[in-house]
């Protein structure tokens, strides 16, 4: 069940309908007293050559973890010189031996649902949450909210409810549906940064699905202005065929989001991708039986990329409690030979980067009384925890934190041409993390930033504690908002 249970089609066409988004924006900007002239741009007498040095001897620079000194002025890193260089800074940050300063992360699948369902999350509290984890920058998805970016009206009010609100950099997914193929290439000139499509229910009503044939002649469109599709692969034939999820046993969940349904969406992806030359993303890969398509595919050229998410890397299947709904999400975290799969799938680079899927909900909506997999809101709150889960599973296999921060800043950042994120080099954003690679901590639900207190990690031990945030040289305060709106092809 999504929770809103209406297939009214009326209703779905009315949500997002331009014109009634345009007479919401009007609303609000009658509404909401102009704003105070923004003020001056510090003009802070500068003391020092840079406005904020770093100096350690564990910074992750494209050159890997090394002994350095960061000069950062006015937002961007300057300077990189050897350790006792002897960078003057304003502000001069010495980091302690047990720390580690990395390039902040770039999530580019964080659900944040304000306006419409901001009781389930919102900029607000998304954006802290991301900063608290190391995340610097989030990309926000199309749906959940309402109305969904599915046109130019809808990217403009989310922008505009957005102002003001964000803690870490802040850039837009639009959305692909049927009927708004011609609302694409306003949605491009405005700074989306792709367009995301289902292959199935999206959970939402107001978000409908694209069918196999649809997608590809949106690909084609989206081929002719080099625009990204991403694509949430599970085939709603397969999954209309499979057992139904209803109850608390978990196994009957994993039955029915069958391994099959997300193999035959991705080959459909594939092959629609060879045949328009489109770019083209996979989405929060679980099925690991989809591997060996997905590096063919590669192989012969097709500009396709995968991601996966970390509760498909660090939980399993066989561990989830009956009743768990905390741990639902779509497609569904499958078996322990399956994330073994997953996390070869990285290393040999099928999948080419790590997002967290953000997704939470109201605790109603997650049924927690009954734990009814067929009722609770599929979705995993992590944002916050990403790094840190990640990280954790990472270092028991020997990988390095060079390569994690790869998997989840420069990868991404690159994937969405962001040209001024997910480095730690000259010219880059300095968007910095103090990172205490060998400090554990246990997760309390409570605590995180997001706004409804559930995740699946609630109670669990892990590695890494994130010490303190920067977005473009400023540090992160939890009580002033200072991220900016990104849009692509300009930050
Ligand atoms: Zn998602």
């Amino acid at each position: 069940m999504s929770p809103s249970a209406s297939t009214d089609p009326a209703r779905i066409a009315e949500v997002n309908r331009p014109e009634r988004v345009r007479a919401q924006i009007a609303e609000l900007r009658r509404s909401t007293p102009a704003a105070e002239p923004a003020p001056p741009v510090e003009t802070a007498e500068r003391t020092a050559p840079y406005d904020l040095v770093f100096r350690g001897r564990r910074i992750l620079t494209t050159a890997g973890i090394t002994d350095r000194e960061i000069g950062v002025r006015a937002g961007t890193i300057v300077a990189i010189e050897p350790y006792g260089h002897g960078l003057q800074g304003t502000q001069v940050i010495d980091l302690a031996d047990d720390e580690t300063l990395i390039p902040g992360l770039v999530d580019t699948h964080v659900h944040i649902n304000e306006p419409g369902r901001t009781d389930w999350e919102g900029f607000a509290t998304a954006t802290k949450a991301a900063a608290a984890g190391g995340v610097t920058t989030v990309i926000d998805m199309p749906l959940n909210s309402i109305p969904s970016t599915v046109n130019g009206p809808a990217l403009e009010l989310k922008r505009l409810v957005a102002e003001g609100q964000a803690y870490v950099d802040l850039g837009f997914w639009g959305g692909a549906v049927p009927g708004n193929l011609n609302d694409l290439r306003e949605l491009h000139d405005a700074g989306a940064f792709g367009f995301k499509c289902f292959l199935l229910h999206s959970g939402v009503d107001e978000f409908p699905h694209l069918e196999p044939d649809e997608l590809e002649e949106y690909l084609r469109v989206l081929a002719s202005y080099d625009a990204l599709m991403i694509v949430h692969a599970e085939d709603s034939r397969a999954i209309d065929r499979a057992p139904q999820p209803d109850g608390d046993v978990y196994a009957k969940f994993l039955a029915s989001r069958p391994r099959g349904a997300e193999n035959l969406a991705i080959a459909e992806v594939i092959e629609r991708t060879r045949w328009t030359g489109a770019r083209t993303h996979i989405l929060h890969l679980s099925s690991s039986d989809a591997l060996p398509m997905l590096a063919s595919a590669k192989a012969d050229g097709l500009d396709i990329t995968v991601e996966t998410c970390p509760h498909y890397l660090t939980l399993m299947a066989e561990e989830i409690p009956n009743g768990g709904t905390a741990y639902k999400c779509c497609p569904p975290i499958r078996e322990i030979g399956n994330r073994e799969q997953l996390w070869q799938g990285l290393l040999d680079g099928t999948i080419d980067y790590i997002a967290s899927d953000h997704s939470p909900s109201t605790l109603e909506l997650k049924d927690l009384e009954n734990g009814d997999f067929g009722v609770a809101w599929g979705g995993i709150a992590s944002v916050q925890l990403g790094l840190s889960l990640v990280w954790t599973e990472a270092r028991r296999r020997d990988i390095s934190l060079e390569q994690v921060v790869e998997w989840m800043a420069s990868k991404p950042a690159d994937r969405v041409r962001l040209r001024s994120k997910g480095r730690l080099a000259l010219g880059y954003d300095a968007d910095l993390a103090v990172f205490a690679a060998d400090d554990a901590y246990v997760v309390d639900a409570a605590k995180l930033h997001h706004k409804n207190p559930l995740t699946p990690y609630h109670g669990k031990t892990i590695s890494g504690v994130v010490r303190q945030t920067f977005v473009r040289g400023r540090l992160v305060d939890f009580e002033t908002p200072h991220g900016r709106q990104l849009s692509r092809g300009i930050d």
